[in-house]
């Protein structure tokens, strides 16, 4: 937990106090990136004998066909839970939890990968800080690294995303002193975190709300809630599971209802005073969200390698008859190779990017305004290259990458999630030039 908490990039990295001004960084403001980027890069490259023994066990083996909605969905998260115990979760620190991000055995299941992404970066992240001084929480940190739950992140409302400072989600303290949680009206309603009992584990989130003390809006916190045990919801908590993501594997991605939800008041995160400034308050509440904004996207990397691989061997064993009259593998064709090597190259590059934007994110000593348009800039390249070459790869195929086995049409589209979810592009990239 400390070496989460010290080497990882979770405690106060996002503190908006004592800014500098953004026009006044310069590179050397990144002392050590430089030096340490290719020590880094080879660390990360470095192979994990117990992600090879697990990509070749019985639950990595694709999905029957005759399976369910529910029992695929519950395949993931036993996927989830495998690859957390086999990768050490509990040691989560720097090095492993960017690891974690380019890791190629989680380009078997996107519902697996984002499951771990929420529960290790959003729901791990935003607790942790809060139990190096609150020892009752650790047990519970645990089990999420443990993956004995399921830990989830719920800020996002039906009429409030990218504009999320205005959820209206409340969280009243009562005379008595406990807390009634509530959702005003159905556009108020948490979605998209999978709370549903499909995946099998208890259910337990960090949601945020809006704090009202003596009639005061006090501003937006984190408030622990247990929503279901794995089998039931909890009273008063409401989850409507929503149809699959199209091509996406499944995970239960939900609406999610309170009805007057009693909590203790241990269950606020954080000060009950009225926040001075809001907005720094609400930013700083959501700090994972930008670690996410990053890490996130990391998983362009092994996607990339997955779908130059499975292109290049498509073409090396894909025979036409030359115009000598022998047989040549398509791979010759300059059509055939230039896209593959230029997908090699993007990921390379993005690879040593992933690394040098990771370290000069976790730089404390940076405005977390430059750290956040480095991470939506690695977002926005990565992305955009990935949008691109995954659809030449994929072209490159012929009727072979219409189908799942090769994972392309499927990657395009969980990549697509990736997206959307921690922060659209577009208005990421808005945000940060007008904060330039
Ligand atoms: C796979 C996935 C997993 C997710 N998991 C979680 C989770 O665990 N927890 C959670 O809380 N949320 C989660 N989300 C929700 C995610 O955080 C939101 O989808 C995201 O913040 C965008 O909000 P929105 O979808 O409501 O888009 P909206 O806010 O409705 O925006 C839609 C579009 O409107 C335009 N637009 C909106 N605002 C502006 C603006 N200011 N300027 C210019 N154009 C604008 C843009 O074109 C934008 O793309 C997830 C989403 C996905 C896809």
């Amino acid at each position: 937990m400390d070496s989460f908490l010290s080497g990882g990039i979770c405690t106060s990295e996002c503190s908006l106090h004592d800014r500098k001004s953004i026009h006044t960084i310069h590179t050397e403001d990144f002392p050590t990136m430089e030096n340490g980027l290719q020590q880094q890069l080879q660390q990360l490259q470095q192979w994990n004998p117990a992600m090879e023994d697990l990509a070749r066990s019985e639950l990595f083996k694709p999905a029957p066909r005759s399976f369910s909605l529910e029992e695929s969905t519950r395949l993931s998260y036993q996927r989830a839970k495998a690859f957390a115990k086999a990768y050490g979760m509990p040691n989560l620190s720097t090095l492993p939890f960017w690891k974690l991000h380019l890791e190629p055995l989680l380009t078997l299941d996107g519902g697996a990968f984002t499951l771990l992404s929420i529960q290790c970066n959003l729901f791990v992240g935003t607790l942790a800080p809060f139990a190096l001084k609150r020892p009752e929480l650790q047990p519970i940190l645990q089990s999420a690294l443990d993956f004995d739950i399921s830990a989830q992140f719920m800020l996002t409302e039906v009429n409030h995303g990218l504009d999320a400072r205005n959820i209206q989600t409340t969280a009243t303290i009562l005379p008595d002193g406990n807390i009634d949680l509530h959702t005003p009206s159905p556009n108020d309603a948490k979605v998209m975190p999978p709370t549903t009992p499909r995946g099998g584990l208890p259910v337990v989130a960090i949601v945020m709300a809006r704090l009202v003390n003596e009639d005061k809006d006090c501003g937006i916190r984190p408030f622990l809630v247990q929503l279901g045990n794995g089998k039931e919801m909890c009273k008063g908590v409401i989850s409507k599971a929503l149809p699959q993501r199209t091509g996406a594997h499944p995970v239960d991605h939900a609406l999610t209802y309170f009805d007057h939800v009693r909590l203790p008041r241990s269950a606020l995160l954080g000060s009950a005073k009225e926040t001075e400034n809001k907005r720094e308050g609400f930013l700083s509440s959501i700090h994972r969200v930008a670690v996410g904004t990053l890490f996130l996207s990391g998983c362009v990397v092994p996607s990339l390698k997955l779908a130059a691989f499975n292109a290049a061997s498509f073409s090396q064993n894909r025979l036409v008859t030359g115009q000598d009259g022998s047989p040549m593998a398509v791979i010759d064709f300059r059509t055939q190779h230039m896209p593959i090597l230029h997908t090699i190259a993007q990921y390379s590059v993005l690879e040593a990017f992933f690394v040098s934007a990771a370290m000069a994110f976790r730089e404390q000593s940076v405005d977390p305004r430059v750290r956040h348009g480095i991470a939506t800039a690695f977002k926005a390249v990565s992305l955009g290259h990935f949008s691109q070459s995954i659809k030449a790869m994929n072209e490159r195929c012929g009727w072979h990458g219409h189908y799942e086995h090769n994972q392309l049409l499927q990657m395009e589209l969980e990549m697509r999630g990736a997206s959307t979810a921690e922060g659209d592009i577009r208005v990421l990239a808005i945000r940060t030039c007008l904060k330039l």
